[in-house]
């Protein structure tokens, strides 16, 4: 399922094949008809790989021979893992594959908020320069994140990553995890709670998975408790924050910006509140997918399976 969105022709399916028939399918499912579709398209599989597309225990229920899905992707919240695990199919995810990819787009989405790169650029072949009394740069500031401080929600593998690179920025990492690593902390980096990384920090990037424990976590009451112009950052999951309550505060001036590569539902609906939200970058869902991460996922993948057939 979602062959195409894993593989647009760039990479290689063949260590997949040697495993046995394997079909690709070259459009994601998950917008093409949902759960009904996947059991047309794989209810006979033994094995199924998915990237986004949902699997329901009621898709599982009509799946008879299904011994084995494997997520290609790091979140797993695709499938639900109890019906699976109820059934005896194994569930493999990949974590690892995309953590400098995720980290790396972190800071692309930053770095945007911080400079309007894309807005500039396209004023520029319109004819602007900053001379030109029309336009000024002075309506889309320009920030400097040396002494700022980022807050970190999930300090996990791409949340550590994202905090390397803010110190290299010069920056202050204040992270918050159910599990805290002290030895990680430094003269610039410290675990806070959640209050005191609301309160604190001038950007906050979401790196949590999405569980029921972090379902909303960003949402009109944490909101309130953040600094004026706070610029929020996500890269995770949709879910993980209530778009109403992002939307409202960013029209209301209380957030500075937000970029956003994951929304609740995706794609992304025509009535998602963030879509005309002031300062507002959304990217379709797109922090995983360089060609090097590509490919790292795929071996695992095939590792993954390997290991599960001699199990
Ligand atoms: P990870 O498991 O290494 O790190 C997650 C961290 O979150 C862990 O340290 C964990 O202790 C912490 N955590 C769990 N529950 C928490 C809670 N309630 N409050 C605070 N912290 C909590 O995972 P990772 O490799 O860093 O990936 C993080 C997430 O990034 C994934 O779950 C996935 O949703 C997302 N992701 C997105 C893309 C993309 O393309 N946008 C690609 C890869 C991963």
């Amino acid at each position: 399922l979602d062959g195409y969105t894993l593989n647009p022709g760039d990479l290689s399916w063949e260590e997949l094949e040697k495993f046995g028939d394997l079909t690709v399918y070259d459009r994601t499912s998950y917008d093409l008809g949902g759960q009904d579709l996947v059991v047309k398209r794989v209810g006979d599989a033994e094995i199924v790989f998915t990237n986004k597309t949902p699997l329901t225990k009621e898709a599982m229920d009509q799946m008879p021979n299904l011994k084995y899905i494997g997520v290609l992707a790091t979140g797993y919240n695709v499938v639900d893992v109890a019906a699976a695990k109820e059934k005896g199919i194994a569930v493999t995810n990949i974590p690892t594959y995309g953590t400098t990819a995720v980290s790396q787009m972190t800071f692309a989405l930053l770095l945007e908020m911080c400079h309007h790169v894309g807005h500039h650029s396209e004023e520029v072949k319109k004819g602007a320069w900053t001379n030109n009394p029309d336009w000024c740069f002075w309506n889309y500031p320009l920030i400097e994140l040396a002494e700022k401080t980022i807050g970190i929600i999930g300090f996990g593998r791409i949340g550590q990553e994202v905090g390397k690179i803010a110190q290299a920025f010069g920056m202050k990492v204040l992270a918050y995890d159910s599990y805290p690593n002290k030895r990680l902390e430094s003269s610039t980096l410290k675990y806070a709670d959640l209050e005191e990384l609301l309160a604190e920090s001038d950007v906050i990037s979401l790196h949590c998975p999405l569980f029921e424990s972090t379902q909303g976590i960003i949402n009109k009451n944490t909101i309130e408790q953040m600094k004026d112009d706070v610029m929020i950052i996500n890269t995770s999951r949709g879910p993980l924050i209530v778009e109403e309550d992002l939307a409202e505060a960013l029209n209301n001036g209380k957030i500075a910006g937000a970029a956003v590569d994951v929304v609740s539902s995706e794609p992304i609906k025509g009535d998602n509140p963030l879509l005309k939200a002031k300062n507002c970058i959304i990217t379709p869902h797109i922090s995983w997918a360089p060609k090097e991460s590509r490919g790292r996922l795929m071996e695992i993948a095939v590792e993954n399976l390997k290991r599960f057939l001699e199990s």
